[in-house]
């Protein structure tokens, strides 16, 4: 069987994610890395990864079979989402919870109007988190769902940080409170604060003569992002920095705890544990990419999200084979 043809839009963390994880997909492909950069000095992973212009995609939708979009959440996908979707099957990862109704609603409109299939907010969360609180609220009608991320590198958290004055470089975990998940698992559906699940921090790099005891208090005192939360700030030296914190870990849990009658206790728990979280999400977005070529073949044309794919679809195995190994 031919080989589904992908071209990755955006080449960052996931751009990167995405060209490794296709190594490993026997009935996949890619035809190239497409950026809004001169491709001449965009630097690829494997040395044989083809690099070109954004707009060459033009001229292309007969040599592609699906494209995974890799740009960022807060102005990337907005734009670029419902425009390819306009002339080629496409996933995405868009991750603003909050304007993934608007999101959607474009990119449905892009992808009917051109007979195409976008599946959007793809990864994990949303994305596999998203299903697995589907699954615990569908599944036990009585009971609550918590979500708990980390312990794992913020991107946003690492960006606000380095914005403060006197800070040279610095990096911000977010971590569960183990007494909160402690206390979730053991079923006592506790009302849990912002401050009571999760923890923030932050190993932060000075700029020469930089105030420690001022850089701390801004950082602890910033609304929204530092104060809601009990947050330690670690100074450290860029050396320690580029040594102890070069990856970017990130994983949690989605728990939901209900009663299937009174005093029946019933627990489902999902974890992730990633040692990268831009390999995973990657992972998650070639498997959907997979689902999207086989959804528009079938001529389920429109936006989707994870909700609306079946799981089948998702593996590179047929349904005989599904059915016989994994059922
Ligand atoms: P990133 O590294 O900042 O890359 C975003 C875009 O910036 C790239 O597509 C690239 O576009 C451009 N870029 C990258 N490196 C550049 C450089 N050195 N100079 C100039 N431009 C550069 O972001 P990311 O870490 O890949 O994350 C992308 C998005 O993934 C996030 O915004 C988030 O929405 C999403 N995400 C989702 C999940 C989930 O679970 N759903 C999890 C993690 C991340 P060009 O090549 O066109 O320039």
């Amino acid at each position: 069987m031919a080989r589904i043809r992908v071209g990755i839009v955006g080449y960052g963390n996931l751009g990167r994610g995405v060209e490794t994880a296709l190594a490993l997909q026997e009935d996949m492909e890619l035809v190239g890395v497409f950026t809004r950069r001169d491709p001449a000095a965009v630097q690829t992973l494997r040395p044989g990864t083809a690099v070109r212009a954004i707009t060459d995609l033009e001229t292309m939708p007969g040599e592609i079979d699906v494209l995974v979009l890799c740009g960022g959440s807060k102005s990337d996908l907005a734009e670029q989402t419902p425009q390819l979707a306009g002339r080629f099957t496409v996933v995405d990862s868009f991750d603003t919870h909050v304007r993934v109704p608007e999101h959607f609603a474009r990119v449905d409109a892009a992808a009917r109007a051109a007979g195409t299939t976008a599946i959007i907010s793809t990864g994990w969360d949303p994305g596999l988190f998203s299903i697995n609180r589907l699954f615990g609220e569908a599944i036990l009608a009585s009971g609550s769902t918590y979500t708990f991320w980390g312990r794992g590198l913020s991107q946003g958290h690492s960006d606000a940080l380095r914005r403060i004055d006197g800070v040279a470089a610095a990096v911000q975990y977010t971590v569960p409170s183990e007494e909160a998940v402690d206390r979730v698992r053991a079923g006592e559906r506790p009302q849990l604060s912002t401050r009571e699940k999760h923890t923030r921090e932050c190993f932060v790099v000075l700029e020469e003569g930089a105030d420690a005891d001022a850089v701390r208090e801004a950082i602890v005192t910033m609304p929204h992002y530092f104060e809601p939360y009990d947050t330690t700030v670690t100074f450290l030296d860029a050396e320690e920095l580029a040594r102890d914190h070069r990856g970017m870990p990130h994983g949690g849990f989605v728990i939901r705890s209900g009663e299937s009658s009174p005093g029946t206790r019933q627990t489902i728990e999902y974890r992730l544990q990633e040692d990268s979280n831009p390999e995973f999400t990657a992972s998650v977005l070639v498997a959907y990419a997979r689902a999207a070529v086989r959804l528009d073949a079938a001529g389920d044309h429109g936006a989707k999200t994870p909700f609306d794919v079946a799981p089948g679809l998702l593996s590179p195995k047929t349904p005989e084979q599904l059915r016989a190994e994994l059922l």
